[in-house]
């Protein structure tokens, strides 16, 4: 039997970029210690407190059909967090909740995509975007981005990349680059948007995580309201990854046709799982600044332990729990060094090539382990590039 185009093109016959992420888990499994530095999951665990909320909701009986749209309650209160945010007037019904980030960053394409356009995303890119885009039946067209320029994306490249698209995939604070996208880089993908009459799709789940400057949401720019579909999610602000459940911003009649597509694909979050978020929520900032805090730290552990030595470079780690490391003066690849660093250190960090070709020559690391594993797994990295470095120089 025949399966559909769409299902056997997702990888678009390219490898799913995970092959150090498997072989570290298969090390793992046979019983080999391995530094994992690989996946955005955090150190900790969801928050006994908002457990508990969940546990009330669950036996107060939030366990039939919840509302598909997301609860009132919840629904009201992402809006008047995303109000207080950023300043731009938002209601009930601008907001659908989802199973988690990643089923809005589909649906968004969904709702906005015919079989067959164009759609755009920026490089490196988080390992979904792509399937998340052919998924949606869209022919997914990459925006290359620059080491040197912090990967931020640049005016030129977003205008030669335009033309005949229909949406543009943005992310900030960055996977895996850990960049803040600054106010002239947001003026540059509006200005596109308004420019070549494009939907933008801003994936700004790591919003509470931002080191340096400031996060800003394009939606609050002029006139942008109306074509931006924010993405959002409790995942990497609360850490409550596996629970899954995340949200759209957009248009009041976007999210009514979502809705739609909620009743004819997921039918809806859990509602004990909604009554979670929203605890977690109410628990205001305090609650959010307390999970970023280690991912602060460890930024600030990365400063100092590549100081004083030319063999990595830290690209500005602005944001996100990751940090993008430069090791093309050790004349290796992102993936031979990764494969080689953990065959003969155990420690697993991501090849960059695994995010697209710009970060080709770079790794990710996430910093998701215990400060003194992680320090120690940094300062064995930096030895093995300087080793690496000097034999290629
Ligand atoms: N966007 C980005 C940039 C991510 O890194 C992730 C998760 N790693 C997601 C979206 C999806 O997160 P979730 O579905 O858990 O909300």
């Amino acid at each position: 039997m025949q399966l559909s185009h769409r299902i056997t093109h997702l990888l678009d016959g390219g490898s799913d970029g995970w092959e150090v992420f498997n072989r570290a888990r298969a090390m793992i499994a046979s019983g080999t210690p391995v530094t994992e530095l690989t996946i955005g999951e955090h150190d900790i665990r969801t928050a006994p407190a908002i457990l508990d909320a969940m546990h009330r909701a669950a036996k107060a009986g939030h366990t039939g059909y919840a509302s598909v749209p997301g609860t009132p309650a919840l629904r009201d209160t992402i809006a008047a967090r995303v109000t207080d945010r950023t300043g731009v007037p938002t209601t009930r019904d601008n907001i659908l909740v989802t199973t988690g980030g990643q089923a809005a960053l589909f649906a968004a394409h969904m709702a906005v995509l015919d079989p067959g356009d164009t759609a755009l995303f920026v490089d490196p890119y988080y390992a979904t975007y792509p399937g998340t885009l052919r998924a949606a039946g869209a022919v997914a067209r990459a925006i290359p981005t620059l080491s040197r320029h912090g990967f931020q994306p640049q005016t030129d490249a977003l205008a030669a990349a335009a033309p005949g698209a229909r949406s543009l995939l943005v992310n900030t604070p960055n996977n895996p680059t850990g960049a803040v996208y600054s106010a002239a880089t947001i003026d540059a993908i509006c200005d596109t948007c308004r420019n070549h009459d494009l939907w933008l799709i801003s994936d700004e789940v790591y919003y509470t995580q931002v080191w340096d400057g400031t996060h800003i949401t394009p939606r609050a720019r002029p006139g942008m309201a109306d074509r931006t579909l924010v993405v959002g999610s409790m995942s990497k602000s609360h850490a409550m990854t596996g629970s899954r459940v995340g949200w759209i911003v957009g248009p009041p009649d976007v999210i009514s046709h979502l809705i739609d597509l909620s009743t004819d694909t997921t039918y809806g979050v859990p509602g004990y799982i909604q009554d979670a978020a929203l605890f977690a929520l109410n628990e205001g900032r305090a609650l959010e600044e307390e999970i970023a805090a280690p991912f602060r730290r460890r930024r600030a552990l990365t400063e100092a332990a590549l100081a004083g030595q030319n063999a990595v470079r830290l690209i500005p780690a602005e944001g996100a729990m990751y940090v993008m490391l430069d090791i093309r003066a050790t004349g290796l690849s992102g993936e031979e060094f990764a494969h080689a660093l953990l065959d003969t250190h155990q420690i697993a960090v991501m090849p960059g090539e695994s995010f697209g070709q710009s970060a080709a020559g770079h790794l990710r690391v996430a910093m998701t382990v215990d400060d003194a594993s992680y320090e120690a797994a940094l300062r064995t990295l930096v030895a093995f590039a300087a080793d690496r470095a000097h034999a290629s120089a």
